[in-house]
């Protein structure tokens, strides 16, 4: 029996990094994971597996559509889906490889197995119950199916199973319009999948700025999606070859079906915290089977923490991370802290979609003085070049002192350009200041600039 300054269960995004921040602060610290792989949902089955072949399907509609007029020619590529799961495990590998490595390199302690918490204090593993002063709950999520839906992730599949289908479809039918539908989506559309999304809301990436979304859909629309809004799914039967859904309308509550080669459920995620024993410890649950915490991220037990997917707020690799780092700092006691107002999120989608803090339309129903400067990558050298001026860069800002509030954009790179508003932001920057900042030509980032001059006296490429 081992004691522990802390034990986390779960090694994903949110465990690993608490754990790695625990080491650096002289914390003795050990990491139980269920899995072979180190890296949790993110580096096995969510976002690297998912980036990998995003960026393989990319590469391929790069070929067919763009190279010829760039002036490169030759016989196009046709896809060995094989070596294409093979590069995309070969990254995974790399990955979770990494995380070894730097668990060695942090003396970070990795017991394998399933942990369940028998009383305050104590993790058992198998026969063996160690000792912590601290436990952390970083167990993750899992996916959220529809109720009288069955996955079988073969013809009906979650995320997972769409990661590793055993061949290309011809058809798909993807109920919900939500990231990891869209994302997944778009890999197979790339593929020649035909992709038909159900979803219930009337519009899709539900949340989102309305602008962005809309630009979004239609942008899809025109790579081949195509959208069935408004629309509750009633069942997913399964036949001899893939499985067909049924939905209704809610508009006027006609029912309707399609069927496909795959179906892939992308309803959303829920936590996970199985064969822990948290009813026994009586540890307080918040909605939706979310372990309830305070802002230190204190369960109801003493001693007993928890953090990403696990509690509440969006489900994303990089808060579990950022809480995974705070939450190490106060068991050092130290002060730890994260800024939820200062999130991003991101669609890996072709163009991607990329945003943080709020959206005009919760401003508007703030009654918050707002101004909106906007910027289209049409006006954009860079995006032209690379057959990418769709979309826009859209930054909001308080209408009497300038602070940028929230940022929202759709085109090439969003996902690494948002990051220059979210630095703006946690320094309380006005959208001047970002306009009065040099930035080189010709970057995309330039047409974050523009947006924030048209904050003001307006952008000059526009
Ligand atoms: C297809 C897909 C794509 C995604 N893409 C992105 C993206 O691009 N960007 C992004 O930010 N987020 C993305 N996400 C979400 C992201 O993966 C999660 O938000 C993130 O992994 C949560 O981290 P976590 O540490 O809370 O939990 P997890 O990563 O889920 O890790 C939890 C770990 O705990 C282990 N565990 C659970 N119970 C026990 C137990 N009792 N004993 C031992 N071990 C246990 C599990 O095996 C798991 O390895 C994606 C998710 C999916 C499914």
């Amino acid at each position: 029996m081992a004691a522990y300054d802390a034990i986390i269960i779960g090694a994903g995004p949110g465990g690993y990094v608490c754990a790695i921040r625990c080491a650096q602060l002289g914390l003795n610290v050990a990491v139980v994971e269920g899995r072979e792989t180190l890296g949790g949902t993110c580096l096995n089955i969510g976002c690297i597996p998912s980036k990998a072949l995003l960026h393989a399907s990319h590469s391929y509609h790069e070929v067919h559509e763009n190279f010829e007029k760039m002036g490169l020619m030759g016989g196009a590529p046709t896809v060995d889906w094989s070596k294409m799961q093979a590069y995309k495990q070969d990254v995974v590998g790399q990955n979770t490889k990494g995380i070894e490595f730097l668990f060695k390199k942090n003396k970070i302690t990795w017991i394998k197995g399933w942990a369940s918490i028998p009383e305050a204090g104590k993790v058992r593993v198998g026969d063996e119950v160690h000792e912590a002063k601290n436990i952390v709950i970083a167990t993750g999520s899992e996916p959220s199916s529809l109720p009288g839906v069955t996955v079988d992730e073969v013809r009906v599949v979650t995320s997972t199973g769409a990661l590793t289908l055993a061949e290309i479809p011809r058809t798909m039918v993807v109920i919900g319009a939500g990231v990891i539908g869209l994302e997944m989506g778009s890999i197979y559309a790339r593929l020649g999948t035909q992709v038909t999304v159900v979803e219930y809301l009337d519009a899709i990436t539900p949340g989102m700025d309305a602008e962005v979304a809309k630009a979004f859909q239609k942008i899809l629309v025109k790579q081949g999606f195509k959208f069935i809004l408004g629309a509750a799914v009633q069942s997913v039967t399964k036949g001899k070859t893939g499985a067909t859904v049924t939905w209704k309308l809610k508009k006027d509550d006609s029912e309707a079906s399609l069927a496909a080669d795959t179906v892939l459920v992308a309803t959303g995620r829920k936590p996970y915290t199985q064969g822990l024993g948290l009813e026994g410890l009586g540890v307080e649950m918040g909605p939706s089977g979310t372990v309830k915490t305070d802002d230190h991220f204190r369960t109801s037990i003493p001693g007993l923490y928890a953090i990403g997917d696990a509690i509440a707020g969006p489900m994303l690799a990089h808060k579990a991370e950022d809480e995974g780092m705070a939450l190490a700092e106060i068991m050092a006691g130290k002060h730890g802290h994260v800024n939820y107002g200062v999130i991003p999120s991101v669609i890996y989608t072709t163009p991607e979609v990329a945003n943080v803090g709020v959206t005009e339309e919760q401003l508007k129903a703030e009654g918050r003085a707002y101004k909106a400067g906007k910027f289209p990558f049409m006006g954009n050298a860079r995006a032209k070049a690379v057959f990418q001026a769709e979309g826009f860069v859209k930054i909001l800002t308080d209408a009497a002192t300038d602070r940028i509030l929230g940022a929202h954009i759709i085109g090439p790179q969003a996902g690494d350009l948002i990051h220059e508003i979210c630095v703006a932001m946690e320094f309380g920057a006005s959208a001047q200041d970002l306009a009065l900042t040099c930035h080189a030509h010709p970057t995309w980032s330039e047409a974050v600039r523009e947006a924030a001059l048209a904050c003001g006296d307006g952008a000059i490429h526009a």
